[in-house]
């Protein structure tokens, strides 16, 4: 077998241009792999897909490497992420698949995989699958012992239903929320269950359609312009918008603001208490706000895996990125959407307005700068990072070294460092308690780097 294999998985399942990057022999060869490394005949696996134009094909070719290896495949056709999770849980399935390329455009399609228990591959089980892959390693089965398909698209009804019980939405205290989908995955469900909880719901972008005509599926500011003018001129007490394929959820005030992605998370973080898990990029606002209710709050690599792995490993309550993917581990292992956004309501109908809960939360300046890199040079700039840059401070509080470098200080104060992915840069991403603190900050990670590269 071949050690030094080239990585198919990113930091969220398989991404890329459909027919160029991930072409249909890649897909089959996964659904392959993956009934392989399942255990073969009589195992089921759950798939689901997004509402991308190949979506439909990219779900026949897994079902049909599936069954040709022996498993049984349970098909939800087009729904959010999280209900192939929670489908994997609840049918005991052996794994799930969803189809997706969550907030990439339409051209784009991706292959996500899920463990039994809900919770995404982890990295070790992504290189296991690349493995199986290169080395065509396959066991398929005869005629007389293929596996068989069923429609499982009901499940979605029971998913509704468990989700609005959980999120303890009141149903006699009705909110307007306007809900945009962007055409994807979110599409019906998002807003049957917000219709479902009693609310007043307004659709935008919520008929499905892979070319995504309403707007690109990224839920950021300039994306959002339509939803956040909609919110204000219906009056609406919130908008929600959704990603391609619904693991995440962005809110939008009554004032028609889009909210602060960090700030927003804190919200919701309060809510539940105790240990909550984020990444290390997020905002000191949410350590403020935890340990003003005594709680407190543990960091992980950026990617939602990591997060809720964390989870699991802490007993945590809530964790989540700052890019709006949460996850509630008293429902299931898989960032939802769906949930996070009647979470929002119901903080609504319990604490008031949006807008003023998001501003309780403490702000502090912060900078997000990319210094230039080229990608050869990385390592060696971030072996000096982390071997010298700490030198540089007095009063550090506490050194993690687990995705880039991270150093908080006394007062609260950090800074990252972090190379960029994909891209030839270094990035800073500093916050200060005060201006001045974070100016010193910004200024002595500038000179350092300028110093190394
Ligand atoms: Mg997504």
């Amino acid at each position: 077998m071949v050690n030094n294999i080239p990585k198919l998985f990113g930091t969220s399942g398989i991404r890329g241009k459909f027919q160029e990057d991930v072409t249909i022999k890649l897909a089959l060869d996964v659904s392959r792999a993956l009934a392989k490394y399942i255990g073969g005949k009589g195992k089921k696996v759950v798939i689901g897909r997004d509402t991308r134009t190949s979506g439909k094909i990219m779900e026949h070719v897994m079902t049909a490497g599936l069954e040709e290896c022996g498993c049984d495949v349970l098909l939800l056709g087009m729904v959010p992420t999280p209900v192939v999770g929670y489908a994997t849980l609840k049918k005991h399935a052996d794994a799930g698949i969803m189809i997706t390329a969550s907030h990439n455009p339409s051209p784009y399609t991706g292959i996500k995989l899920w463990n039994s228990d809900g919770l995404a591959y982890k990295q070790e089980q992504e290189r296991t699958i690349e493995k199986i892959v290169y080395g065509q390693d396959f066991e398929l089965v005869s005629w007389d012992e293929l596996g068989t398909e069923y429609d499982i698209s009901s499940f979605k009804d029971e998913y509704i239903k468990d989700i609005i019980k959980i999120s303890e939405v009141d149903p006699e205290k009705p909110l307007k929320v306007v809900v945009d989908c962007a055409n994807g995955a979110g599409s019906y469900l998002s807003p049957e269950a917000l219709r479902k909880s009693g609310m007043d719901v307004i659709t935008l972008n919520s008929q499905p359609d892979g070319f995504f005509p309403g707007r690109n599926p990224e839920p950021n500011s300039e994306n959002l312009q339509e939803l956040m003018k909609t919110v204000k001129a219906l009056g609406a007490d919130v908008g929600l918008a959704h990603d391609g394929d619904a693991d995440r959820m962005i809110a939008i005030d009554e004032n028609g603001n889009i909210s602060d992605f960090d700030k927003l998370l804190t919200v919701i973080a309060k809510e539940f208490g105790g240990t909550v898990v984020t990444t290390v990029d997020a905002s000191a606002c949410l350590d403020t706000a935890m340990e003003k209710i005594g709680g407190n709050v543990l960091r992980t690599p950026v990617g939602d895996v990591h997060v809720a792995e964390s989870i699991n490993k802490n007993n945590a309550t809530f964790g989540g990125e700052p890019s709006g993917t949460w996850l509630h581990p008293d429902f299931c292992m898989c960032p939802d959407g769906l949930l996070s956004g009647l979470r929002i309501v119901r903080a609504i109908q319990k604490n008031g307005k949006l807008s003023k809960q998001l501003d309780d939360i403490e702000n502090y300046p912060t900078i997000r700068e990319k210094v230039v890199c080229p990608n050869d040079k990385k390592q060696t700039v971030m072996n000096e990072v982390n071997k010298n840059f700490e030198k540089e401070f007095e009063d550090i509080k506490e050194i993690l070294k687990i995705d880039g470098l991270r150093l908080s200080f006394n007062d609260g104060s950090w800074v990252l460092i972090r190379p960029s992915g994909t891209e030839p840069y270094v990035r800073i991403t500093a916050e200060g308690k005060t201006q001045e603190h974070l100016d010193i900050i910004e200024e002595k990670s500038k000179n350092f780097l300028n110093k190394i590269i």
